[in-house]
């Protein structure tokens, strides 16, 4: 079908090649549209590409980018809503039906038929525990997360495929399945422990937020200071970064093949990771400050920075973040990207939309089914720019470069012995808690003398 798909669209693309005798490299759009797109937005050729879905002839550039690459989105917080409204008990949970008329479900945003309206073609899926369990359960509780997205996906493998690698990715697009994919949202949910970190890998998570909207003791949230989540945290936003513990996440990350996501981070953190990563790195969901200036989104000197670092910031969607108002739209969306695009060009952006994590979406965003209205309207926006082949970019084609440039380096540095590293004590002195260490027993082996003897006088 796809093949057939294919062969069709090649020759509507000769058919226009020939017909325009002059196009854009890579594209079926020749070029005197976008002229005539310039000259008059009301065009009827532009009307034509509008009504593609009544005249299935003639694919769009965003029809064939669909077709030929899997959109592949950084960040959908489903597993969350299953931990929150079922305790993760997916027993009785039907995700092949559309749950906007289920009750109870009716502000949700992801199921099968939702994202196969919306063609998605890979998928990480976001295990993500609250700041109030650092210093507490997160470990456990975000291996529950994981968990849960294991089962969610054995229980749907009609549709899902599991994916840990990039050419999981498009095997699972191959069988016309949604790659699968897991990333943790926040430093927490490792507890400060290295090995933590390893056994995270070996479950198959791909990437790490480094923080969530809490300070770690060992990175600092893009919260400001005054907000009420940082009493979860520390103090020190303004000052800190990574610490040489958290730059020794990050090379561990490196050695281990897993991406560093610094969606949530502070502008400091950003920069010190942007030094410290000597692979690519991501920001799964975020934004362009210079459009709207939110603590959560990208200055452009950073974007700069991650366009040398030949990272990716994947845009996100959450009107809290982009901006718009109360009847803001997904032309937001839109003028994000292309802000992004003029200030880095195309190889550097992709899509993380927080679907499920976000509690209001902007209109014509409303659920993981909108991503082909999204890129219908990117591609009206500027038809010279949005190309197939920059649609194919933006959708997945930059998150499986950065992936394969990941798996490089971790080849590269194969030789590597494990870090094994334990956080510095100055580290959680900088934590403004008292009951960081109730729940943390001590490396140091006069405690654990001191235990000994209290065991062998209780035993006697
Ligand atoms: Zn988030």
């Amino acid at each position: 079908m796809r093949m057939k798909i294919i062969f069709v669209s090649l020759c509507f693309a000769i058919l226009i090649h020939l017909s325009a005798g002059n196009k854009t490299e890579s594209s079926v759009y020749p070029a005197w549209v976008a002229l005539d797109y310039k000259s008059n937005p009301n065009n009827i050729l532009i009307s034509i590409y509008k009504k593609r879905n009544t005249t299935p002839h003639i694919p769009s550039p965003v029809d064939m980018a669909l077709e030929s690459f899997p959109l592949i989105d950084g960040h959908n917080d489903l597993a969350f809503l299953l931990y929150s409204k079922l305790k993760n008990n997916i027993t009785s949970f039907n995700f092949n039906v559309n749950l906007k008329y289920k009750p109870g479900w009716e502000k949700s945003h992801t199921d099968i038929p939702r994202l196969r309206q919306g063609r998605v073609g890979g998928q990480f899926w976001s295990a993500f525990v609250f700041c109030e369990s650092q210093y507490k359960d997160a470990v456990a509780k975000t291996l529950e997360q994981i968990d849960v997205i294991k089962r969610l996906i054995d229980k749907n493998s009609e549709h899902l495929q599991f994916a840990a690698t990039s050419d999981g990715i498009l095997d699972a697009f191959k069988n016309g399945k949604i790659a699968s994919l897991i990333g943790i949202e926040g430093g927490h949910s490792i507890d400060s422990r290295l090995g933590v970190l390893r056994m995270y890998y070996e479950l198959g998570v791909r990437y790490l937020t480094l923080t969530h909207s809490c300070d770690v003791p060992w990175a600092t949230s893009s919260t400001k200071e005054d907000d009420d989540l940082i009493a979860v945290g520390r103090k020190l936003t303004t000052k800190v970064g990574l610490t040489e513990f958290g730059k020794k996440i990050i090379l561990e990350m490196n050695r281990l093949g897993m991406m560093v996501d610094l969606s949530h981070v502070s502008k400091l953190v950003m920069n010190d990771a942007l030094t410290t990563s000597v692979a690519p790195v991501i920001f799964s969901h975020s934004s362009a400050y210079c459009l709207f200036k939110h603590d959560r989104n990208v200055h452009d000197d950073i974007l700069r920075k991650l366009k040398q670092n030949r990272g990716i910031i994947m845009i996100t969607f959450y009107p809290g973040y982009v901006g718009g108002g109360e009847y803001g739209d997904l032309g937001i969306v839109v003028a994000h990207i292309n802000h992004v695009v003029d200030v880095i060009g195309t190889d550097n952006i992709g899509l993380g939309g927080d679907f499920d994590g976000i509690p209001k979406t902007l209109i014509g965003l409303e659920d993981v089914s909108k991503y082909p209205d999204l890129l219908e309207a990117l591609f009206e926006s500027n038809p010279e720019r949005w190309t197939q082949r920059n649609i194919e970019k933006l959708i997945g084609r930059n998150l499986v470069r950065v992936f394969r440039e990941v798996e490089k380096v971790k080849k590269r540095l194969s030789f590597a012995e494990p870090l094994q590293d334990v956080i510095s004590k100055d580290d959680f002195n900088l934590v403004k808690r008292n009951d960081i260490w109730v729940c943390r027993t001590s490396y140091e082996k006069k405690t654990y003398d001191r235990l000994i003897e209290k065991m062998n006088k209780t035993h006697k």
